[in-house]
């Protein structure tokens, strides 16, 4: 039996392509850890933490939980044996909240048990497609033809399904010229809880009149009833994103019917394991899922495309081609869309792509090796 034997938590600071605006902020520059392990056996996981450098998007932040990993995460994997991901989640779960900081150490635990069994993470998970279907999220941008122009560039490249972040003041007039410049187009919207419930008939009013398809996360995350009251006759999907972190949770929304669609991402949920088990949940409950993506590297976004291949989720997930973000990405081989709005889910052993190493360098702001406590 394998035990660990190197414990690397890395900062990184990486440009993206261009700005990413949503209701909450913009983003030029994502700061990011990365947590890679080593076994005794020379097998190496790694993961990704999509906390941003401020606690914008949920309370965690990159201080908060490289503070959590240092703390309370690294010191549970120095056992006799190699942590199974599902025992350190039953184990994490002694602390509340955390769950982006959790993840990361999850997602590596994947990664290197996959590496371990020879096979991909994506059979690892129990994942059965080899492309998955891929749509493109697109930032508020500084005006509304520069909008248009921006989705007709990605509608080009190949990507089929357009989501739009939006917020009061960015929505029925975007939202309205996508419209007529595309009028087959299949359009999602994201609001990352800009609204206030108040603001339901508004928000009907104008997705109902523009075709929007789906609109996710309009109200704040604890707005359940609200979200209710929006899916009662609406002609769109109502999809939660923030407002799921736990089965508990989902749980409650399905009982209140309060979300037409699921928005998953094994980053904000605590890992690949629990974000399979809120799939599952989703699938048996009729509820179409799908995966979302957090502005990862290669890394996090080979994690996500395997999470993706498992069949409960059967929407076009929010994961890109990697120049949509980073050029160059930190891994080899980069993911590039394919035929049918789709991207390939890796079939090498664990995540299946490989740290380009100088371009890592190039970006690591910051290097701690986590160390066994003297008893
Ligand atoms: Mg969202």
């Amino acid at each position: 039996m394998p035990a660990l034997r190197r414990f690397t938590l890395d900062e990184l600071e990486m440009p993206l392509v261009e700005p990413f605006e949503t209701s909450f902020g913009v983003e030029r520059r994502r700061r990011l850890l990365i947590v890679r392990l080593e076994s005794t056996e020379g097998d190496v996981g790694l993961g990704e933490c999509v906390a941003a450098r401020d606690p914008l998007y949920s309370g965690e932040s990159v201080a908060t939980a490289r503070w959590m990993i240092q703390t309370y995460l690294a010191p549970l994997l120095w056992q006799e044996g190699l942590l199974s991901p599902q025992e350190f989640s039953r184990r994490a779960a002694a602390w509340r909240g955390n769950p982006m900081a959790k993840a990361a150490v999850e997602l590596a635990l994947w990664d290197l048990w996959a590496r371990r069994h020879r096979r991909s993470l994506s059979r690892e998970l129990g994942g059965r497609r080899n492309r998955v279907e891929v749509g493109v999220s697109v930032g508020i941008q500084a005006t509304v033809p520069a909008l248009v122009r921006r989705v007709g560039e990605y509608l080009t490249d190949g990507y089929r399904r357009i989501k739009v972040k939006v917020r009061p003041g960015w929505d029925a007039g975007p939202v309205a010229a996508l419209r007529r410049e595309f009028p087959d187009l299949r359009l999602w919207v994201d609001a990352n809880q800009a609204y206030p419930v108040t603001a339901i008939d508004a928000v009907r009013r104008w997705a109902t009149r523009y075709g929007v398809e789906q609109v996710e996360q309009p109200f704040p995350e604890h707005a359940l009833a609200g979200h209710a009251r929006l899916v009662r006759g609406a002609r769109f999907r109502v999809c939660l994103d923030e407002s799921i972190g736990d089965l508990a949770t989902l749980d409650a929304a399905l009982g209140m019917k309060a979300l037409t669609s699921l928005n998953v991402k094994a980053g904000r949920v605590g890992g690949l394991g629990p974000g399979r088990e809120l799939g599952r949940r989703a699938a048996r409950a009729s509820l179409p899922a799908w995966i979302g993506g957090m502005l990862e590297t290669g890394i996090g976004r080979a994690h996500n495309v395997a999470l993706a291949s498992l069949p409960p989720f059967t929407f076009p997930a929010d994961l890109s081609a990697s120049d949509r973000y980073y050029v160059p990405d930190l891994v080899e081989p980069a993911f590039e869309l394919g035929p049918g709005s789709t991207l390939a889910v890796p079939q090498g052993h664990g995540i299946g792509v490989e740290i380009v190493d100088s371009t890592y360098r190039k970006h690591l702001r910051r290097r701690r090796e986590l160390r066994r406590k003297a008893p």
